[in-house]
């Protein structure tokens, strides 16, 4: 019989947990496998350990947990439940019902058509999110897929169900600056994607402001794109170009025109627009050397302090 790793990370779900064991269960009944459940306790500050180790203690078949020494984020989270995963299918699922439990049905059957190897559950519209969110989503999306040559797809979460052999692949990448978008696209194998229309959390607050998703866009140019950096080069060389031209003009005015004094403003807004554009192209290059840095000290992607 096939067996399904729920992977699910959770930040202060207290509210969200029970009903979401409670849908899961329901799938469960309704589906002839076998399900292996890897909740991850990203640091919370809520009980929602208590009731994970509660569901453990009366299903310790069932109900596995890994209870992380602090907040690690959701990558970190998605990581350590893949690695502790032992299912010959794996899947991703929030805990805020987001994801609705009972898509597996489909997802699953689907997985069993031939050479498919992963199931990706896509949203058809963005309904209930805020408008200016996803107008930056959107523009995040289309400047990705231009710069990369990873693409993502719009609408997709992380909610996927994935064959045993794309899950090791993916937990070969063990880079500490984890953009699992960029990561599932980045293995390769064939990916179907089923469309569903857009929940809200049955319960809490999402984690998401709007600059930690921000940052998280950033995230994705960096770790999955030399675009920026080729942007800080053509802009240098425009501002070189430009200066030659303004070095020849001024050189000429002062040889033929004889007017050495003058053109104070020009001068400034010249210093101003190249100093603005050696800082930004700076700043891009830290970026990366940032990311560099966090990657070459090799430190763990979590910790863990209780699993059972
Ligand atoms: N999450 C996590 N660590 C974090 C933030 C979020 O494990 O630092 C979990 C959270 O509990 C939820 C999932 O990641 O199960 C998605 O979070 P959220 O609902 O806030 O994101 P959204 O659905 O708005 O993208
Ligand atoms: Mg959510």
């Amino acid at each position: 019989m096939d067996k399904i790793s729920i992977i699910v990370p959770c930040y202060n779900e207290e509210e969200s947990l029970p009903l979401f064991f409670a849908a899961a269960e329901k799938i469960r009944e309704r589906m002839s496998v076998e399900f292996e459940y890897i909740f991850v306790n990203d640091g919370s500050k809520d009980k929602t350990l208590t009731i994970l180790r509660g569901l453990q203690q009366a299903l310790p078949e069932l109900v596995h947990y890994i209870d992380f020494s602090r907040n690690f984020g959701k990558e970190s989270a998605i990581y350590a439940g893949l690695q502790a995963s032992t299912g010959n299918y794996v899947t991703l699922m929030d805990a805020d019902l987001q994801d609705p439990p009972e898509m597996l049905i489909e997802m699953y059957a689907k997985i069993q058509e031939p050479d498919v190897d992963c199931v990706a559950a896509r949203r058809a519209d963005r309904s209930g999110e805020p408008w200016l969110r996803s107008v930056f989503s959107r523009l995040f999306y289309k400047i990705m897929n231009k710069i990369s040559e990873t693409p993502v797809v719009d609408g997709v979460r992380d909610f996927r169900l994935m064959t045993r052999q794309m899950t090791d692949a993916i937990l070969e990448l063990s880079e500490y600056n984890r953009f699992s978008k960029g990561l599932f696209t980045w293995v390769g194998f064939n990916t179907e994607y089923v469309a569903y229309e857009n929940r809200e959390r049955v319960a809490g607050d999402s984690h998401w402001s709007f600059f930690s998703l921000l940052r998280y866009s950033i995230d994705g140019f960096v770790n999955f794109s030399e675009a920026p950096l080729n942007l800080a080069v053509y802009a240098g060389m425009t501002v070189v170009f430009i200066d030659i031209i303004a070095v020849i003009f001024v050189f000429v005015r002062a040889l033929f025109w004889n007017d050495p004094v003058g053109g104070w403003a020009s001068t400034v807004v010249i210093i101003l627009f190249a100093f603005g554009v050696t800082l930004l192209m700076l700043g891009i290059i830290g970026k990366y050397i940032a990311k560099i840095f966090s990657e070459v000290k090799g430190r763990p992607i979590y910790i863990v302090k209780e699993k059972k």
